[in-house]
Formats: C-alpha cells, sequence, structure tokens
C-alpha cells in the first residue's frame, strides 16, 4: 500500500489524497523491524527497507 500511494503521489497530480490516505493508514514504515526478509523474498532485488523509508519521508 505505501509503494501503490507513494506511486500516486510521485507520478500523478496526488500528492494531497496519496498523504491523506497515508495518513489513515494503521501500520506504517516505522513498524518495519530491519529483518530483511522481503529483500531475500522479491525477486527484482529491490532496496526494499530504503524505499520504505524515502516512501514514507514523502507521504507522511
Ligand atoms: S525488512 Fe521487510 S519483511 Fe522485515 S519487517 Fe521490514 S518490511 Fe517487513
Amino acid at each position: 500500500m505505501v509503494f501503490l500511494l507513494d506511486g500516486y503521489y510521485q507520478r500523478y497530480d496526488l500528492k494531497g489524497w496519496a498523504r491523506q490516505r497515508y495518513e489513515g493508514m494503521k501500520v506504517k514504515p516505522d513498524a518495519c523491524q530491519e529483518c530483511g526478509e522481503c529483500e531475500e523474498k522479491c525477486p527484482y532485488s529491490l532496496p526494499i527497507r530504503r524505499m520504505l523509508k524515502e516512501a514514507a519521508g514523502r507521504l507522511g
């Protein structure tokens, strides 16, 4: 959901909308435990932890 909203934030002119939806999320990227499991499983080797932090910086 964070990346979906970040896509709306960055690619479309929906910054306020994306921030509002982000604000309503019960669990946000600061809940990340930095375990790295998502990155181990990601077939595209995306730096998910870093991406989450960057998206949180825009949306939060
Ligand atoms: S590193 Fe990935 S799998 Fe681990 S807590 Fe954070 S988001 Fe979840």
